[in-house]
């Protein structure tokens, strides 16, 4: 997509982003009128800002040596001077002050509602992301998606206070003064607003080029954190392959690039200061000289004149910044659709109309001529069809890239099959919730997933996926002991308390399995679905791990793949998976009498014909 330049390439784009959260905006519309008429009442006291020290000049200083039509107090004439002098000086410091309150109430009403929007969007974006299907996420980079809910709405949030608000104030206090200034003289209005588009062109056009020298730096800047990181990260390899030199060396380029331009955009900020200066002062110069004639003819008030000044200098700045507002309002739009883009992605799988909640399972699983493939040129299963009776061991056997991983991933309904069907106790899953399905099925994959939690915790977030009940400590233990962990648990420096380091990088592969077993465990499901658990264990962990699993898997339907035949040789069922087609079927004995591919392949692991006969 695009990203819009200016405020007009914007306005599509902010109408879009008003409607789609309209339901949030609503729900802060109480702060949002009283936000509104804030700023309202802060335009209009700025307007009358000036009008004290007028109303001093013409009324107390030169009470009658001006004789001006128009714009008379008639209700001062008598009014001894000092009084009014007095009354003035307190109007001006009155008005100041409402000025400031009101100025303080719009900011701080904006800021309160747009945060409460974006908290309400980022919730509902967080929970969206959560629900999207796997074929989305294997899509989507995640580092996109962490983006989205933190920095794109963040920047929603905090352009509407930092841009959009000054925004339109300016753009409010510019049309009132211009109003108020033709309607004191419109001879000098005319002149000042003369310049307007002359400064709105030069004050644009050299933001533009600020914008552009400060994102070439931002960028480079960006590029350079990241290649520090990037060496940080892999010192080992940079020092072992003494990369640390050429490496040193391009950092110091790009940083000597980012001075430059660092320079560069100082530079043009402040030349743009003087400019805008010089405008303005060109402005009120122009003004005073036709000025004073006006006030010497006698059709101005020296008051007027005074107005006049104050207003040029008031209005005429924030215009310099209007190039930067519209450039921030520009990239939140742009952030906002991406946020839109991902709240409209729909999620492939999802509940069906009609779907029910899953009675509890016996646990028949069968998968009746299925075909799927992830995108349809490519076909991953073909015509596959099989049958688990309740409490059966299912392994799932065969070479890297058969589409064992994928079988599983439909029997969890992660992905729908293009053809056939899977059926749990005689129902396809799709008469199913997804929710009620999934709590049914346990899961312990090759590099279990460990959450930056205590232990207790990790092993209970089984259960709490699976019926958000609290559960005993006793539970957790007895599962723990299950999966073989208890002993190493009680070992660890606070016990069953210890929090565990991001993804369980504290542990061993074994002890993080054996958690993730233990995690499986409680979640007592009727389905359990193992992923290559024991890939990658020594021979002491895989023992340990294997006994858990055993202990697991035992009254349960469970499908184990695995690279390693000599751990599923029991299973009561082994099926042999090649280019997404079930080849082989059967007890470890018949497949090995068979002398198919499974034949070859354990013997190959086994690296001799007698581990045949001893296992066989
Ligand atoms: P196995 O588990 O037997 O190693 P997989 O089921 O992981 O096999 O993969 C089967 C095929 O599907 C492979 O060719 C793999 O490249 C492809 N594949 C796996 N996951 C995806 C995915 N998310 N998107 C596209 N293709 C995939």
């Amino acid at each position: 997509m695009a990203k819009p330049k200016n405020l007009r390439s914007s306005l599509p784009g902010l109408q879009r982003i008003a409607q789609r959260f309209w339901p949030h905006i609503r729900k802060q519309s109480h702060l949002l009128i009283g936000a509104f008429f804030a700023l309202l009442a802060e335009t209009a006291l700025r307007l009358l800002e000036p009008w004290p020290l007028k109303i001093i000049f013409d009324r107390v200083i030169l009470p009658s040596g001006f004789n001006v039509h128009g714009h008379n107090i008639e209700a001062l004439a008598g009014v001894s001077p000092i009084v009014v002098l007095t009354g003035l000086a307190a109007a001006l410091i009155a008005i100041s002050a409402a000025r400031g309150a009101a100025a303080y109430f719009s900011t701080v009403g904006m800021a309160v509602a747009a945060t409460h929007v974006m908290t309400d969007i980022r919730g509902q974006l967080y929970s969206h992301i959560q629900a999207l299907s796997l074929s989305f996420h294997s899509r989507a980079k995640s580092g996109d998606l962490i983006t989205r809910v933190t920095y794109d709405i963040e920047r929603l949030r905090e352009v509407t206070v930092v841009a959009a608000l000054p925004l339109v104030t300016h753009f409010l206090t510019l049309i009132g003064m211009v109003g108020v200034m033709f309607w004191l003289n419109w001879e000098l209005a005319l002149i000042a607003i003369a310049i307007l588009p002359l400064f709105i062109l030069t004050t644009t056009t050299m933001s533009k080029k600020i914008h552009k020298v400060a994102r070439t730096q931002r960028k480079r800047e960006g590029a350079m954190a990241a290649s520090a990181a990037e060496a940080i990260g892999a010192i080992k390899v940079v020092q072992a392959l003494s990369l640390q030199d050429f490496l040193g060396q391009t950092f110091a380029k790009n940083n000597r690039k980012s001075l430059k331009e660092s320079a560069e955009t100082q530079r043009l900020r402040a030349g743009q200061e003087r400019l805008v200066e010089t405008l303005v002062a060109i402005v009120q110069a122009l003004v005073l000289w036709r000025g004073v004639q006006l006030v010497l003819a006698g059709n101005a008030t020296p008051g007027d004149l005074l107005v006049f000044i104050t207003y040029l200098k008031v209005a005429f700045k924030p215009i310099r910044q209007l190039a930067k507002y519209t450039g921030q309002i520009a990239k939140a739009v742009a952030s906002g659709e991406r946020v839109i883009a991902l709240l409209e992605t729909e999620p492939e799988v999802r509940d069906l109309k009609g779907a029910k909640p899953a009675p509890a399972f016996r646990g028949d699983v069968r998968c009746n001529n299925v075909t799927f493939a992830y995108d349809p040129e490519q076909g991953i299963l073909r015509n596959l069809t099989f049958a688990a009776k309740p409490g059966q061991q299912v392994a799932i056997v065969g070479p890297s890239g058969g589409g064992k991983s994928t079988l599983i991933s439909l029997l969890l309904r992660f992905y729908d099959p293009i053809e056939g069907g899977v059926h749990i106790d005689g129902h396809d899953l799709r008469e199913y919730t997804l929710t009620s399905l999934r709590q049914q099925i346990s899961i312990v994959l090759q590099d279990s997933v460990l959450f930056a939690a205590s232990v207790r915790d990790n092993i209970a977030y089984g259960a709490l996926g699976a019926n958000n009940i609290t559960v005993s400590d006793a539970e957790i233990k007895a599962a723990a002991r299950l999966a073989n962990a208890h002993d190493f648990i009680l070992e660890l420096p606070q016990g069953y308390d210890t929090i565990l380091g991001e993804r369980g990088a504290t542990l061993s592969g074994g002890q993080r399995q054996r958690i993730a077993i233990a995690r499986a465990a409680i979640r007592q499901a009727p389905i359990i679905i193992l992923d290559e658990p024991t890939s990658g264990l020594d021979s002491t962990s895989e023992a340990l791990v294997s006994e858990a699993l055993n202990r697991l898997t035992t009254n349960k339907t469970s499908f184990w793949i695995s690279h390693n035949l000599s751990t599923v040789q029991h299973a009561d069922q082994i099926l042999y998976i090649e280019q997404g087609c079930i080849l082989e079927r059967g007890t470890h004995a018949q497949l090995m009498a068979l002398e198919g591919r499974y034949a070859q392949m354990y013997r190959t692991q086994s690296g001799s014909y007698s581990a045949e006969t001893s296992y066989a």
